[in-house]
């Protein structure tokens, strides 16, 4: 089953008289159950359509299904939506709150979601356990390592059980021990059903996933590969 699919997709940006084309009908199946890896160089076009991808902004043209909706041209208002139900993200700078605690940056997600008190405690409580962090929950995020809070991030991410998990540069701010850590963790939740999608510079990142999906000049220029089938032309 496709959880993403883009039928030729474009994305132009308009900065005044000029035109900027940052992605040019691009096609690409992600089936549930992948993990994969978004790489290319700096400005192929990985955020563009990651930020597509992610609903946070639309396709100038084409077709994308999200877990079999078309969703390239909703409303703003209902994209937002969609991305609140469908999505869950993970960021490179981790994004949690200063002033409150692991738990009560996972039960954020389901403030918004509309979910009572006690059930909001106990499923924050559940993925915080699922990452690894059932002795942090009370800890401030200054309390906790780098690695930690990208785990605090992660369950964050997932708590409302998104159809996929979408992480932009997850370990760019992390050592080489706490990325293991975090691609542990992206590598369980893979094994345990979710489908994972990141963008990622780092090769050693990369390999861990199960296939690659390169950009280049706004174009997908080669897919189902692993980084060392791949042999850039
Ligand atoms: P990457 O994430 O691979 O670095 P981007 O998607 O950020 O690539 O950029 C692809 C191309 O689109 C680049 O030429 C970039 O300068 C251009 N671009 C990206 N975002 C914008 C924007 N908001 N306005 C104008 N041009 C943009
Ligand atoms: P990344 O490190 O993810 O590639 P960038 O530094 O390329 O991010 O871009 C940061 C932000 O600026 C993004 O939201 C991107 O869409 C936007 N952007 C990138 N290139 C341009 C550009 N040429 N003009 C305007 N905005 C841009």
């Amino acid at each position: 089953k496709d959880i993403i699919r883009l039928e030729q997709i474009s994305k132009v940006y308009q900065m005044g008289d000029v035109e900027v084309q940052a992605i040019a009908n691009v096609s690409l199946s992600i089936q549930a159950g992948e993990y994969c890896a978004i790489m290319g160089p700096s400005g192929s076009g990985k955020s563009t359509a990651m930020n597509i991808i992610g609903c946070l902004d639309r396709p100038s043209k084409g077709q994308y299904y999200l877990d079999g909706t078309d969703v390239a041209q909703l409303p703003k208002k209902e994209l937002s939506a969609i991305r609140n139900q469908k999505l869950g993200f993970v960021f490179q700078q981790f994004h949690l709150l200063a002033q409150l605690t692991a738990l009560e940056n996972v039960m954020l997600p389901m403030v918004y979601a509309g979910i009572k008190g006690r059930e909001r405690r106990d499923k924050a409580a559940e993925a915080l356990k699922q990452v690894g962090l059932e002795n942090r929950m009370q800890n401030k995020p200054n309390q906790l390592s780098g690695g930690q809070q990208q785990r605090v991030a992660i369950a964050r991410a997932i708590v409302n059980r998104p159809v996929v998990l979408l992480a932009d540069e997850p370990t760019g701010a992390l050592d080489t021990k706490t990325t293991e850590e975090v691609m542990d963790i992206f590598t369980q939740l893979n094994q345990d059903g979710m489908t994972v999608v990141m963008v990622t510079h780092e090769p050693d990142v990369a390999r861990l996933t199960n296939r690659i999906i390169w950009f280049r000049d706004g174009q997908v220029v080669q897919s189902h590969l692993t980084l060392d089938e791949f042999q850039p032309s």
